[in-house]
């Protein structure tokens, strides 16, 4: 991605709003980054409105806090607490209605949304992986998800080289950025005053025809590739290897489950902020009259009481087993089900826990390797 052998074009600083005006002459309506409660969030663009400029997110064990980017830059943001995950994989939604109907019978239908035309600004390569593993999951062949497949559909992905990799990112590793290389429409590569950018898609292509912009210059695509080259040898916490199934199902009694359960809160907001998780559970939500129900599910968590019980029992009754369920499924069982590890190393994990429990260093202590500088 970003070099010679491709088509790039160079999109001004000044003309960022031209190609969210484009985006939206195509129909799609905008989510972008916006600051709310001192994160980087995901939220709508109104027409016209400029982008957060100038931020950085610096992150560790526990910690995310913005700070200023003396550059100015508009993607100088690592990545914040969402991915793309809750807006294809709702966190808590209706999958069917039943209703008795006057001669007491039941009908039953589907709920599925009117998803609309989505464009998300300022993916980033972890969580286009991300989406590529949510979409194995929920667009198998054997059983689509309809309310997951409908705004699937809708997405338009505007993604974003990470040139400034947070503390807590780990993706180089993972083999997952921090350049996007598939499966967005445009990708981008933020210089100091402007963006190189690539379609990736015919969509992608036709928004970027009616710009008219310059070809990007040699010495612009070879900055853009370089920054990506950067950002890879600056991330300092990495895993140990892409395929840890053999490593970790050998140390199921290792002594560190142990230690990490006994810092491990079971909060799960692990779960909830990684954007490969894709538990939910199922609820009926009946109507007080009695003449209807809705079923629906919401965002679960393997650190979660109820989400090991069974028919009269518990499979993981404390929080040794149900983290070692969430780090071993992430990382081993994966790769039965997917044939790749579950993890795209977006750090976040590691950002959002309460507890400040980093991934990396218990990977490393569970297989003897290191996993942060200085570990
Ligand atoms: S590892 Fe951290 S975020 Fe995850 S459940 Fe435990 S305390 Fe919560
Ligand atoms: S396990 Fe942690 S680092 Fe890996 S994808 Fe999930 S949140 Fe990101």
């Amino acid at each position: 991605m970003f070099n010679e052998a491709e088509h790039s074009v160079f999109l001004p600083h000044d003309r960022l709003a031209a190609l969210l005006a484009a985006i939206r002459d195509g129909g799609w309506q905008c989510v972008g980054p916006r600051v709310e409660q001192g994160a980087i969030v995901m939220a709508p663009l109104a027409e016209g409105e400029d982008l957060p400029r100038g931020l950085q997110a610096e992150q560790a064990p526990g910690q995310y806090r913005l700070a200023a980017d003396a550059r100015q830059r508009y993607f100088a943001w690592a990545n914040g607490p969402q991915a793309i995950k809750p807006l294809t994989f709702a966190p808590q939604e209706s999958l069917w209605r039943v209703v008795r109907t006057t001669d007491g019978a039941l009908a039953f239908e589907a709920v599925v949304p009117e998803a609309p035309k989505l464009a998300v600004i300022g993916v980033r390569a972890c969580d286009l992986a991300a989406l590529a593993l949510q979409d194995a999951h929920f667009l198998r062949k054997d059983r689509v998800d309809a309310q997951y497949a409908a705004r699937r559909a809708q997405l338009f992905l505007v993604a974003v080289q990470c040139a400034v990799p947070a503390a807590t990112c780990f993706c180089a590793s993972t083999g997952d950025g921090p350049t996007p290389t598939a499966g967005h429409d445009l990708a981008l590569a933020e210089l100091d005053d402007g963006f190189v950018v690539v379609a990736g898609s015919a969509p992608g292509r036709a928004v970027l025809q009616g710009l008219d912009l310059a070809a990007a210059t040699p010495a612009q695509i070879a900055a853009a590739r370089a920054q990506g080259d950067a950002a890879a040898a600056a991330q300092t916490r990495h895993l140990p290897g892409r395929d840890l199934r053999e490593v970790l199902m050998a140390r199921l009694k290792h002594p560190q489950w142990d230690a990490v359960a006994a810092r491990c809160l079971a909060c799960g907001n692990c779960t909830a902020v990684c954007p490969t998780c894709f538990c939910y559970a199922e609820h009926e939500m009946p109507a007080l009259d009695g003449t209807s129900s809705l079923h629906a599910r919401a965002w679960d968590s393997c650190f979660g009481e109820t989400h090991g019980h069974l028919h009269g029992f518990n499979v993981r009754p404390d929080i040794r087993t149900r983290y070692r369920q969430w780090l071993t499924h992430k990382l081993a069982g994966w790769h039965d089900q997917f044939g790749r590890s579950g993890c795209v190393g977006c750090g976040r994990c590691i950002a959002w826990c309460p507890a400040g429990i980093d991934f990396t260093v218990e990977v490393a202590a569970l297989t003897g390797a290191s996993g942060a500088e200085g570990t």
